[in-house]
């Protein structure tokens, strides 16, 4: 989340993962900077295109005197060849720089009667080695693009990652009290309604479906009690999801979602969480949340969010939705074709509900 006054906006996308330097070789811009691309679009987006693993730095500042306000982004890796971009209409300016050794900063300024609002901006990761940050205040169409180097070429990766079949024991998982918790888990969508729609007719229901039963099936090993709202392919409503849930008294209510974007945007990738209110309900998002982004080391960090979905909202237990990834996006999508991934990912929601009992209850 950017602050106002330079404070930092952290990003870790993929941490641990690094690439050698012959990576860099045929990159436009010629240095061992992490930066490939960029483009900053006439309808108000920044684009960037680095190499995977990178973890990024944006800061916002807000004008001064005859400054206007400034975004930058600090990537790893100098910058051989600083230089400034004049703008054109809101952009006064383009700056890439080294502020120290080793680093390479991309600054936009913008002119001075530019108001962003910083509250909105953030930089986020939608693919293994692109990122976005909308600037929200700016009026579209206030400049024309600017851009250096080519923001779409490798900007996915083609050859997917074969998720191994791992072993996943049931041992690793944390022990609660055997017969102490009851936990509701429930499969998005159903029958009439399959849900999003993705690449090569990948459906939400079917995952999710597969995914929740898993789930509750490594839950009971543990000694957890669990109601499927949902046991096969069947059109089920978004309020008897939420009585079933209510009635149960349960500890926990986990409703499980693959996400789409509308226009089916294949560069779009990532895992969130949803929470609606109360810490009890932050708690069990982000102890899914953690778990979910472990195994899956390659899907970007879109993160716990807040939201005002149905189920979430009417159940009276401490509730979550999570999104574990875009049927629409390439990346993603090829991930959750994979029983193994699968598989994997329902161990780790699993794990994530476990923590959650463990430390709230
Ligand atoms: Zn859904």
């Amino acid at each position: 989340m950017f602050k106002d006054q330079s404070l930092k906006l952290k990003f870790v996308f993929f941490a641990g993962l690094f690439f050698c330097s012959n990576f860099f070789l045929a990159l436009p811009i010629r240095s061992a900077s992490a930066l490939a691309a960029w483009a900053l679009n006439s309808n108000g987006t920044l684009k960037l295109r680095t190499s995977s693993g990178t973890k990024l730095e944006a800061f916002f500042q807000s004008s001064n005197k005859d400054k206007g306000e400034r975004v930058w982004v600090d990537f790893p890796g100098e910058l051989s060849r600083p230089r400034t971009l004049k703008g054109n209409g809101s952009v006064k300016e383009i700056r890439l720089g080294k502020p120290s050794k080793g680093k390479t900063r991309l600054v936009i300024e913008f002119s001075p009667s530019v108001k962003l609002e910083p509250s909105k901006l953030k930089l986020i990761g939608i693919s293994p080695n692109t990122w976005e940050l909308k600037f929200f205040g700016l009026e579209i169409n206030s400049f024309s693009s600017i851009e250096e180097g080519n923001i779409l070429r490798n900007s996915i990766k083609r050859t997917f990652e074969k998720i191994k079949t791992k072993d996943l024991d049931i041992s690793s998982l944390p022990n609660v009290p055997y017969g102490k918790y009851k936990v509701v888990i429930d499969p998005g969508h159903g029958g009439s309604d399959p849900g999003a729609v993705g690449i090569n007719g990948l459906r939400e229901t079917d995952i999710v479906l597969e995914i929740s039963k898993n789930v509750s099936e490594f839950l009971t090993k543990k000694g957890v009690k669990t109601i499927l709202t949902r046991k096969e392919e069947r059109t089920l409503d978004l309020q008897p999801r939420v009585s079933k849930a209510n009635n149960s008294r349960s500890n926990a209510f986990v409703s499980i979602h693959a996400n789409a974007t509308r226009g089916k945007r294949s560069d779009v990738n990532g895992i969130e969480t949803y929470y609606y209110s109360g810490s009890r309900g932050y708690s069990l998002a982000k102890n899914i949340h953690k778990q979910i982004l472990i195994a899956s080391s390659q899907s970007p960090d879109r993160g716990i969010k807040k939201s005002r979905f149905y189920v979430i909202r009417k159940s009276s237990m401490p509730a979550a939705l999570v999104e574990i990834g875009f049927v629409t996006g390439l990346y993603d999508s090829a991930l959750l074709r994979q029983k193994a991934y699968r598989d994997q990912m329902s161990f780790a929601i699993a794990k994530g509900i476990l923590n959650y009992l463990k430390v709230s209850n």
